[in-house]
């Protein structure tokens, strides 16, 4: 009995280490989130009045102009799922309104497809827009797990 507890222990443990490795944040030069896109790399920060700003990056992480992505961002706080409406910008896309105000951290889904036509590709971010202690960046984007 005892060595079942601990081998279920070992299992939940190596389970947890592993999602996090397979989550693991990488910080943009905003002090947002670098999400692992194509062709260019995009960084999702929430600036000081909560509007979502989405920049595209070359290789050497200087701010580049779109290419033909498609972004479409989705608030999900307890009060419900909410579109984020996005204009463009010179290096990507920012929110034309604030994200909602709920008790965080809610999900926040961002959607980017390469091309108009091309697979979509997820990525789900933890909204918590608490500065962590540790690594003086919004928790999330925190990257030292603190
Ligand atoms: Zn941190």
């Amino acid at each position: 009995m005892k060595l079942k507890y601990i081998t279920f222990a070992a299992a939940a443990l190596c389970a947890a280490v592993s999602l996090q490795a397979a989550e693991k944040i990488v910080a943009g030069p905003k002090g947002g989130r670098l999400l692992d896109t194509a062709p260019q790399k995009a960084e999702f920060f929430v600036t000081k009045d909560r509007k979502v700003e989405v920049t595209f990056y070359d290789a050497a992480l200087k701010p580049v102009a779109p290419a033909n992505q498609v972004i479409a961002i989705t608030a999900e706080p307890a009060s419900g799922k909410t579109k984020i409406e996005l204009e463009k910008t010179a290096t990507g896309f920012v929110s034309t309104a604030a994200l909602p105000e709920s008790k965080e951290p809610y999900r926040v889904v961002v959607q980017v497809k390469e091309k108009p036509d091309a697979t979509p590709k997820n990525f789900r971010v933890d909204l918590n827009l608490a500065m962590c202690g540790g690594c003086q960046k919004a928790e999330y984007a925190c990257t030292c797990g603190d």
